[in-house]
Formats: C-alpha cells, sequence, structure tokens
C-alpha cells in the first residue's frame, strides 16, 4: 500500500504499521493513495 505525506507529498511506499512516518520531512499524517487502477469498465 502506498501512501502520501499530507505535508510535503512524498511517496511512501513501505512503512510499518503503526509507524507511520514521512522519511523526508517527519510528518506523521499520511493519506493513503489508491493504486492506479490500469482496468477500464466498458458499460455496456
Ligand atoms: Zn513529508
Amino acid at each position: 500500500m502506498t501512501f502520501r505525506c499530507v505535508k510535503c507529498g512524498a511517496e511512501v511506499m513501505s512503512v510499518v504499521e503503526g509507524t507511520v512516518r514521512c522519511p523526508k520531512c517527519g510528518y506523521r499524517i499520511l493519506y493513503k493513495t489508491r493504486e492506479p487502477i490500469s482496468k477500464e469498465l466498458k458499460a455496456v
């Protein structure tokens, strides 16, 4: 799961649960980013 820092916007790829912290600025509030969806659903 990928996280993004709320403060500096850095992507955090690997985090240990409970110790989510931005490696760049040390900010503790990250939000989950949805992985890009490669599939397209076609409405029939
Ligand atoms: Zn940050």
